[in-house]
């Protein structure tokens, strides 16, 4: 297949593809679904050998958020029966945390519900990330807060936060349909103060609110022009008691395609399967992490994943190894791309685009200088949500097998009842 030789080589050179090559990956068919993953496949093994990265997600506050984002269970107004708690306290976060190190997570990503924080939040987060490293110095930590303002992304980074997570979720035209709240440039803006600050920047997407595909290849495209050096790709959740509680758009077969799409767009860059994996991969999941580079172990911020063991076993069973905690993520010219940025940090914190596809000699895994990676998150203010826009349900049925209806799962999504904020152990 012609589409699929054009698209190894760009990948395997570190080159991205054109836009049409992006939207018609998501056009193959079921029957070229094992070529397309194996294509894809070899881009990841190129730039990230056999490694899994785990990342564990460890939600300070949950829930009673002002903000309206359709697909989040956490929102204004949610009728969803989650936990609803304030801020843990750095000691609580810590144990929280050193759960999922134990389990083999490199990263922990601290969450909180909200618009953003305000200054008393920074000094909490300073105060739990002291906690965690006091205990494991060389864990990372990536903080997912909402919206910055001016300066706190300075003070995460001098607190010791590697990371900043905050997705772009959907595209620029659609952004408005999902949330009324803030805007696509607020979001842009945020990662983009936190790549200033020098913390390396994650942001991704979230698939299945009844986007077209034009839609998704536009934020992908516009995340790979911002930078980003983890791309967490979500499935929408679609929880009871919020706007997209009915939009099933997902297969299996349709994630995977969507996965492939985001790494031949990135091929160096981390690719992390986030919230939504289990329910709508389900026994496809093994695949995903031909095309994916890393995962959340064990639970999401307001839903339950499956067992961590069964996380560790898939792992294993698929011939992949877990990333070590002093192994770099991402290849070194991405690494060094991501270092500059770091050294460079305290201007403006543009986005760094550019400086993809000079890779050629870089080998995967030989990452030396400190990578960059990203959390993503299951719930609230990352992984999860979901929402749909007529347009685009109306686009995908009329692309002949381009599509597969998911039937909805609703037995799948289990509300997290353990790990922070309650009495019981997590998940990891
Ligand atoms: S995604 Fe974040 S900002 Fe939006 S409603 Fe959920 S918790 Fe609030």
């Amino acid at each position: 297949m012609d589409l699929l030789d054009t698209l190894t080589a760009k990948g395997l050179r570190g080159e991205t593809p054109t836009r049409e090559e992006a939207l018609a990956v998501l056009a193959t068919t079921d029957d070229e679904l094992l070529d397309v993953v194996a294509a894809a496949g070899r881009v990841r093994r190129r730039w990230f050998g056999r490694r899994v990265k785990l990342n564990y997600l460890v939600n300070l506050k949950s829930g009673l958020c002002p903000e309206d984002c359709s697909y989040c269970s956490q929102r204004l107004g949610s009728k969803a029966e989650i936990l609803k708690y304030t801020w843990l306290k750095p000691g609580q976060a810590a144990e929280a945390a050193k759960a999922g190190v134990s389990g083999g997570a490199k990263r922990v990503c601290l969450v909180a519900s909200g618009r953003g924080p305000t200054d008393r939040d920074i000094d909490r987060v300073t105060d739990t990330v002291a906690a965690i490293k006091e205990a494991d110095p060389a864990v990372e930590i990536c903080a997912c807060l909402g919206l910055l303002s001016d300066n706190q992304a300075e003070r995460l980074k001098a607190a010791g936060v590697d990371a900043y997570n905050h997705n772009l979720n959907t595209s620029e035209g659609t952004y408005g349909d999902i949330t009324t709240t803030h805007t696509y440039a607020d979001r842009v803006d945020t990662v983009q103060k936190a790549h200033g600050a020098g913390l390396s920047a994650c942001s991704g997407l979230i698939a299945g609110m009844g986007e077209s595909d034009e839609d998704l290849v536009d934020v992908v495209f516009a995340l790979r022009e911002l930078g980003s050096d983890s791309v967490p790709v979500n499935f929408l959740i679609p929880f009871e008691g919020t706007p997209l509680a009915k939009e099933w758009n997902l297969s299996p077969q349709r994630c995977l395609r969507i996965l492939a799409m985001v790494r031949f767009v990135n091929p160096d860059t981390e690719v992390r399967i986030a919230g939504g994996r289990e329910v709508h991969l389900r026994s496809m999941q093994p695949l995903g992490l031909h095309l994916a580079n890393s995962i959340f172990l064990g639970d999401y911020l307001t839903s339950e994943g499956q067992a961590g063991q069964a996380d560790l076993d898939m792992i294993r069973d698929g011939g992949f190894e877990i990333e070590g905690m002093g192994e770099g993520t991402l290849p070194r010219h991405r690494a060094d791309i991501a270092a500059d940025a770091a050294a460079g940090a305290g201007g403006g914190g543009g986005p760094c685009g550019g400086g993809h596809g000079q890779a050629a000699g870089a080998e995967a895994g030989t990452a030396a200088a400190p990578e960059a990676a990203g959390c993503g998150t299951g719930g609230g203010c990352g992984p999860c949500g979901g929402h749909g826009h007529g347009h685009a349900a109306e686009t995908e049925a009329g692309a002949e097998g381009t599509e597969g209806t998911d039937e909805a799962r609703t037995d799948l999504v289990r509300v997290r009842r353990r790990g922070a904020g309650t009495e019981l152990a997590p998940n990891a």
